[in-house]
């Protein structure tokens, strides 16, 4: 899972944006639909662990469209990162080097989210199970 930093496009401020990519086709992955996992998608502890890290995850109506899902939001006002933006807008700018990230392996969390580890191994078996049957 990314954190990254980018400059919120409302009020300038710092927006935690948490965002995941499967590099390496690992299993736990493939029932994901995708390579690239936004916070509308993440499991329940992929946002506890988002929140650790200051990202905010809020419920958030989008007008593209036109219906709610989980977001990154700013806390310092109302903006919300849009689905349709991660990938190109803030996502791969990071990666190269435009905003600060850091990386956090979800297969090998870091001692102080270790307490995670069951329910996540858990959210993930049960994904895969529920795409494949
Ligand atoms: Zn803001």
């Amino acid at each position: 899972m990314f954190i990254i930093n980018y400059p919120c496009y409302e009020c300038g401020e710092i927006l935690k944006v948490a965002y995941i990519e499967n590099n390496d086709g690992e299993d736990w992955f493939e029932s994901r639909g995708g390579s690239h996992i936004s916070a509308s998608d993440f499991t329940a502890t992929e946002i506890k662990i988002a929140g650790y890290y200051n990202v905010i995850i809020n419920s958030s109506y989008s007008n593209k469209v036109k219906s709610r899902y989980n977001a990154c939001c700013c806390k310092h006002c109302k903006a919300f990162i849009g689905n349709y933006y991660i990938f190109t807008d803030i996502f791969v700018p990071a990666m190269s080097g435009t905003f600060d990230y850091i990386e956090v392996n979800l297969e090998n969390l870091p001692p102080e989210l270790e307490h995670f580890e069951n329910d996540l191994k858990n959210e993930y078996k049960k994904l895969l199970t529920e795409s494949t049957n």
